[in-house]
């Protein structure tokens, strides 16, 4: 299966969001001219990469319960809440202790694996150029979070964790971030949410046309391309 089926449901599901976030937002965002320049960041697959661990504790957590869990399922869908992706094998009643198993183990692994996506170093450096603040808004648990960041020497100013799609809202109006930068089309409607400008990266599980389907304001290749996108768009919007 399903797997051809299952990105095509991401697909719908994202152009559906869109069109939601069409109709209910219309296509205002945040360009009008602020103090200070924020920028928020989604985690996984936009500034770092924690596959190999994620792989690591899901396969042995797999080994202990027996649930059936396609672990390549999760790696191709990185970034989705941690409960929701293991009730999709493991029984309701059991989801929080399975969660709780694969958090340990996850903790265990999780930093020492994990790798910088390219351009993310620098993508961060260039908003720190301009004066500005980085926050990290994220699916993941957040002492597990920074953990990563920490791995790959990131300190940005705040990390929101355990927030996903249109629930990464609050902490964006809450620091007025102007751009919400991820891999997601679920990270469009974060952006949405947050009256900040959708950039999107195609280093995740959704291509370019996808996130360009589900709404996005910007889609860039990696985050190689982000400095000098950022410079421009502080050239149009100086202020900003
Ligand atoms: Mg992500």
């Amino acid at each position: 299966m399903d797997r051809a089926r299952l990105r095509l449901g991401r697909v719908e599901a994202g152009r559906a969001h869109a069109r939601l976030a069409r109709n209910t937002q219309g296509r205002q965002y945040a360009a009008v001219a602020r103090d200070e320049l924020v920028v928020g960041f989604d985690l996984d697959l936009t500034l770092i990469d924690q596959r190999i661990g994620i792989a690591s504790a899901m396969t042995t957590l797999e080994s202990e319960i027996g649930a059936g869990i396609d672990v390549q399922w999760v790696i191709d869908n990185v970034g989705l809440p941690l409960e929701a992706v293991l009730a999709r094998w493991v029984p309701p009643g059991d989801v929080e202790g399975a969660a709780s198993r694969y958090r340990t183990l996850f903790g265990e692994v999780g930093a020492s694996s994990t790798r910088v996506m390219p351009g993310a170093v620098e993508a961060v450096e260039a908003v720190r150029t301009f004066g500005g603040k980085v926050i990290v808004v994220t699916a993941k648990y957040e002492p597990h979070a920074w953990a990563g960041l920490r791995a790959v020497d990131m300190a940005p100013d705040a990390v929101f964790g355990w927030r996903f799609g249109p629930a990464k809202g609050d902490a964006l109006l809450a620091h007025g971030a102007q751009i919400f930068v991820g891999d997601h089309p679920a990270d469009v409607l974060a952006a949405r949410a947050g009256n900040s400008l959708a950039v999107t990266v195609a280093t995740g599980p959704a291509s370019a046309p996808e996130l360009a389907d589900a709404g996005a304001d910007v889609v860039l290749a990696t985050l190689e391309d982000f400095p000098a996108w950022l410079d421009a768009y502080r050239r149009k919007t100086p202020s900003g």
